[in-house]
């Protein structure tokens, strides 16, 4: 009797015993499914944060009206000799401030890994050429967050004018809905070493891509959306039209059609944007918008 009632109170503890520890594995369980979901949520918003930090190494957020500003820079670093070209042959990289100087570095580091420059004729591809190229794509879209432009990063490299089978004709550059960019390296030279003569073939040809992917609607900026109308208003209007070729400012390439008129006006605004402003102020004011750089600013500086 005595020796059953001991061996049920030690069943009695053993079968609390047990389903207090399956209690407990139920809770272990659970600790590690939340554990693991947060982590692979973490590690999900980590990767995006990622990419996305790739594309704008950037982000601000704004507080009150835009007075206060938070960054949070993820600078890349461009090998000093690479830098040295651009002080060298960048005029615009010239003009930044030291902190710009640092951002244009980190978005050309990430450029010159996703470009990919093929050569033509025997053409011997240098650190030169490859560093002004890239960096010709991010003055064009410095005031951009996403400033590649998706589905454009194969660029073609002829020695100097060459015949395109496309268009049947001798090119400077062309630029291919496919995504394809084709430049001579001669006049992309030409093009950054002479900054006044509203002629830049790199920034020329990459306007174009711009465009073409805002088409594709894929991968562009955000701002260029947001005022792509305000543009095709102003160029829609054939005053504008009448008045601009009147004054002779923009080259006469420029009144070929509305992808010629934004590429040739996107290299004026760069080159004289003082001028351009002066003898095209709505034409000036629509540019900054979408470009959003006010090279203005930038001069006096
Ligand atoms: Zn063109």
């Amino acid at each position: 009797m005595f020796e059953n009632k001991n061996a049920s109170v030690i069943r009695g503890v053993f079968i609390l015993f047990v389903s207090l520890a399956m209690e407990l594995f139920d809770v272990f369980l659970m600790i590690a499914m939340v554990g693991l979901i947060a982590s692979m949520i973490g590690l999900a918003v980590y990767v995006v944060l990622l990419s996305y930090l790739e594309q704008a190494e950037a982000f601000s957020i704004s507080i009150g009206q835009g007075h206060l500003w938070k960054k949070v820079y993820v600078p890349r670093r461009l090998a000093p000799h690479l830098e040295d070209i651009l002080m060298s042959h960048f005029e615009y990289y010239r003009s930044l401030s030291v902190v710009d100087q640092k951002r244009f570095q980190s978005r050309l580091a990430v450029a010159l890994k996703r470009l990919k420059i093929i050569s033509r004729d025997q053409l011997v591809i240098t650190d030169e050429m490859r560093v002004l190229v890239a960096a010709s794509l991010v003055k064009l879209t410095f005031g951009y967050r996403r400033f590649l432009i998706a589905g454009f990063t194969n660029i073609i490299l002829y020695p100097s004018e060459y015949y395109s089978h496309a268009t049947k004709s001798t090119n400077k550059g062309e630029t291919h809905f496919s995504g394809m960019v084709v430049l001579s390296w001669e006049d992309t030279l030409s093009g950054i070493q002479i900054t006044n003569d509203n002629l830049h073939l790199a920034i020329h040809e990459f306007s174009h891509a711009l465009w073409l992917a805002l088409v594709r609607d894929k991968g562009v900026d955000l701002r260029l959306k947001l005022y792509q109308d305000e543009w095709k208003r102003l160029i829609a209007e054939p005053n504008n039209i009448l008045r601009w070729k009147a004054k002779g400012f923009l080259r006469p390439y420029a009144f070929t059609n509305a992808m010629e008129l934004f590429a040739c006006a996107v290299e004026t605004f760069f080159e004289s944007p003082k001028e351009l402003n002066q003898t095209h102020p709505e034409l000036y004011k629509v540019m900054r918008k979408i470009l959003n750089q006010d090279l203005l600013k930038m001069q006096r500086a």
